[in-house]
Parts: structure tokens; sequence; C-alpha cells
């Protein structure tokens, strides 16, 4: 048997609210052991989560054909892991939807099979409207 504690310690930001706390996770045979710094339950949750499945909200463009713009402003519904956030990206880059579009609208769902819809962030008008 090993006996040999495979001990890491990881500092973050917390990105939760304005105050930025900045905290530091203790890890010893992938279990949390320690946390210091995040001064509420809302920041222990992100700094477990940050340390066990990092995720990120997607922000990006897509484009869109008949509208009055070119680019349609895009987010994901809810966070998505972060490790899935380029090629979730890249599939959003192939595609085209077509205006009109209203902000709220789910212009493409179940990116990846993840279980999160893209949502159109403004309205763009089709052409001639
Ligand atoms: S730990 Fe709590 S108070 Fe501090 S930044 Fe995070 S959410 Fe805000």
């Amino acid at each position: 048997m090993n006996n040999q504690e495979q001990k890491a310690s990881k500092r973050l930001t917390c990105i939760v609210c304005p105050m930025s706390c900045v905290g530091e996770v203790e890890i010893a045979d992938n279990q949390i052991v320690r946390m210091v710094g995040f001064t509420c339950k809302r920041g222990q949750e992100y700094a477990k989560n940050e340390v066990t499945a990092p995720k990120r909200v997607l922000t990006t463009t897509i484009r869109i054909s008949k509208g009055v713009l070119p680019l349609l402003p895009v987010v994901s519904q809810t966070p998505l892991p972060k490790e899935k956030i380029i090629e979730c990206a890249r599939c959003l880059a192939n595609i085209t939807v077509k205006a009109p579009v209203r902000e709220g609208d789910a212009v493409y769902k179940d990116i990846l099979g993840l279980g999160v819809d893209m949502i159109a962030s403004r309205d763009i008008e089709a052409v001639g409207k």
C-alpha cells in the first residue's frame, strides 16, 4: 500500500460577486481537505466546483442570414464544462441562423449533447422589415 499522500493546493479568486475574495483550496488524495478565504457559502461552493468540475458561461456570436446585422450575440443558458468551451465555440462557428431572432430565443439546442441551449442575447430584425 502506498502511504504517500498526494497533496496540492490551489489559489483562486472568487468571481461570484464583486468582493473578489482570494482563497486557497488544499486537496489530498483527490479530496478537499482544507479551504480558506472564501467568506460565504456561495464562494465556498464556487471554489469546490472550480477544483472538481470547473464551468464557464460561453458568450460568443454566430452568423445570421437575412438579418440587419451579420452576427448574432449568444450566451449559454447555463455554465458549460470548462474543458468543452472551445469545442462548443468551434461548433457554433459552423452554424447560421435565419433572421428575425428575438432576445431569449434558443437558437441552438443541446450543444454537443451537454443539455444546454444557446440563447440569443438581442433581437435582430430581418432585412426589409
Ligand atoms: S466568497 Fe462570497 S463574498 Fe467573497 S467574492 Fe465569493 S461570493 Fe463574494
